[in-house]
């Protein structure tokens, strides 16, 4: 039986644009959505940095037209690629903020926070995000939060799983668990479907949101929930078809201006949030409006786009998500007609045009929309928390196995896959192959392990090698076990054996490949620390400071009154006078300041103030 973990443990759901936690609240036997700070449900996956603190969320979000070189989102679109990855090179021209290459290629983004540049890695920024969303979860249970479950896209691979599972660690969490989006919602419409109590089901989970897409077919009976195949874009959603429309209206301001905006960042936010919210509202209406004051050069900008426009210019991804649909159920081998539910998830599910291919696909079959796409997968991932938390009564005994995406396998000689795990096969799995050696007195073997579909390995994904030293034979006469295995979170562990001579050697590896070392870890865990010391000593000196305005703000009211300042003696009303000038002064100028600096003045204020007024009460 599986560890079960003690305390409290909740779902997160870390989208590339908005993320979302739940928790599973065994009182009410169900998991809940946890509010933010600003009352709403889901909370951007934003990272901000000013001249004097960080924001998270809303907060970074509100304030991006302002600052939109600081102001870091996509941080899922970086997170285990390289910096030469050609995704990261094509988003780069719409990012406005800095991503140059690090270490081994590794794309780090520099923004300047206090007034200095900090380089950061997407792990960094998306454990900026996880630990906003624990502080949301510890707020309202009112207890410390260490464990999670994050949700990633099914069709991450083993890097982007790792590196998400890293920045867990840099917020400080235990993550539990890394579970697929789509199979995440597929546990929350299978608990919702259960009480009806519908016997077995093939439920088609459709989820299209800001930055991925993802597809599963799950085979619901009982308590058991199969995955029988996935499939995916881990670069297509909202995302894409905002940066159509900017690019459309970025051309026609071009044409009637004779002016490009695409150099002005501020203008190319303020433009990006525009066409976000018309694409929202092309899901209800026919046509939407841009409305946007002096956005470059003092010039204003004024457009419409109807929804046939936007459907027109983002139809070949619209129909490249309905090539994925039908390859997801090539692999399950199952036909369109056995599919019993579609369930829509994520925000962008939300697209007329996108219902009616995914509609018409499906022979006409009703679309379910039961469930809240925002909020489905961290609804599931808590149902997923609740099943490996210690002392959890209400969860049903749900068991959840899931599939590998893509296939496993080694290179052979001449460049060829050889696929140890093919893909969709359900997880956790070991599988053994043997190889031999291929030359006469080899001494040894190097085993590249690689991800992917394509019949030459070095088209595939390379996830680590090894070398694996072997006594001096003849060829073909040393057989080498080679063993895949993949746990729960979808990670992977290779091992290779050789027996002769009764002689047994085995070399674990996990794939490294781009991944952050401990020292790397620890060294950015200690930052996070340094940050949100920071960002408490913040908030400790706006709170000081803002006392000290209201204490000032009211003697500056009981000084206007005649009646009590004509009863002080002239030298309390100098001292009084000489310490509000100070006090004013250390408020405006207060960026050099400590917030102890304002509280200690605070006290001392308060010490002059009250003791003349004593005077005054003593009629002296
Ligand atoms: P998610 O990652 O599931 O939170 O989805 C976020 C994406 O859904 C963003 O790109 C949003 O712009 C998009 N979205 C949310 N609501 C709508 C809507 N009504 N119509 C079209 N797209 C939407």
């Amino acid at each position: 039986m599986a560890k079960k973990h003690k305390g409290p443990a909740i779902g997160i759901d870390l989208g590339t644009t908005y993320s979302c936690v739940a928790v599973w609240q065994d009182q009410n036997n169900t998991a809940e959505i946890i509010h933010n700070d600003q009352g709403n449900r889901i909370t951007p996956s934003f990272v901000a940095f000013t001249n004097d603190q960080r924001l998270i969320g809303d907060a970074a979000k509100n304030q991006a037209a302002s600052n939109p070189a600081n102001t870091v989102f996509d941080a899922k679109r970086l997170i285990g690629r390289k910096f030469s990855d050609s995704v990261i090179q094509n988003d780069m021209e719409l990012w406005p903020f800095k991503v140059v290459s690090g270490f081994d290629d590794k794309p780090e983004i520099i923004v300047k926070y206090k007034g200095e540049e900090k380089r950061l890695c997407a792990e960094e920024i998306s454990s900026m995000v996880l630990t906003k969303m624990r502080e949301i979860a510890e707020k309202f249970l009112e207890s410390p939060v260490k464990n999670a479950v994050v949700t990633v896209p099914a069709y991450f691979n083993d890097s982007q799983r790792k590196a998400t599972k890293d920045a867990g660690v840099i917020a400080g969490l235990n993550v539990m668990r890394i579970i697929n989006e789509p199979t995440a919602a597929g546990l929350a419409y299978g608990l919702q479907k259960r009480e009806s109590n519908i016997g077995k089901r093939n439920v088609f989970i459709f989820d299209l949101g800001g930055g991925t897409f993802d597809v599963s077919l799950l085979t619901l009976k009982g308590d058991s929930f199969d995955v029988k195949a996935t499939s995916g874009d881990t670069h297509l959603g909202g995302e894409d078809f905002d940066n159509r429309m900017v690019h459309h209206l970025v051309k026609e301001f071009r044409r009637k201006n004779k002016v490009d905006l695409s150099g002005n960042a501020r203008a190319l936010r303020r433009l990006r949030t525009a066409c976000e919210r018309a694409k929202r509202t092309l899901s209800y209406d026919t046509e939407a409006t841009i409305d946007l004051d002096s956005i470059h050069q003092g010039i204003d900008f004024y457009s419409s786009i109807t929804r046939a426009k936007f459907e027109q210019m983002n139809m070949n991804l619209f129909e490249k998500c309905m090539d994925t649909v039908n390859s997801c159920l090539a692999d399950a081998k199952m036909d369109r007609g056995s599919v019993d539910d579609v369930v829509l998830v994520g925000g962008s599910s939300r697209i007329p045009k996108v219902r009616q291919l995914l509609q018409e696909f499906f022979q006409g079959k009703e679309l379910c929309k039961s469930i809240n796409p925002d909020e489905a997968v961290a609804y599931g991932a808590a149902i997923q928390a609740a099943l490996v938390s210690e002392g959890i009564k209400s969860v049903p005994n749900l068991i959840l196995r899931d599939v590998t995406p893509l296939s496993l396998g080694v290179e052979l000689q001449g460049n060829l896959m050889s696929v140890v795990i093919p893909r969709n096969t359900s997880i956790p799995v070991k599988k053994t192959k043997s190889y031999h050696t291929v030359y006469d007195n080899q001494s040894y073997v190097t085993i590249k392990v690689y991800e992917g579909e394509r019949t030459r390995a070095s088209d595939n994904n390379l996830l680590g090698l090894f070398d694996f030293s072997v006594p001096p034979a003849p060829r073909c006469s040393i057989p080498i076990k080679e063993c895949f295995s993949i746990d729960s979170d979808g990670i992977l562990n290779v091992s290779a054996e050789e027996e002769t001579n009764a002689s047994k050697k085995a070399i674990t590896i996990t794939n490294e490949n781009g991944r952050l070392s401990r020292e790397e870890i620890e060294k950015m865990i200690l930052q996070a620390e340094i940050f949100k010391a920071q960002d408490m000593e913040f908030k400790k000196k706006v709170k000081a400071i803002n006392a000290l305005d209201d204490y000032l703000y009211k003697v500056r009211k009981v000084m206007e009154d005649n009646c009590v300042s004509s009863k002080l003696t002239t030298v309390d009303k100098e001292k009084i006078n000489s310490a509000m000038i100070k006090g004013k002064s250390l408020i405006d100028n207060n960026q050099q300041e400590d917030a102890f600096v304002f509280v200690d003045f605070l006290k001392e204020l308060e010490s002059i103030f009250e003791s003349s007024m004593n005077k005054i009460k003593k009629g002296k």
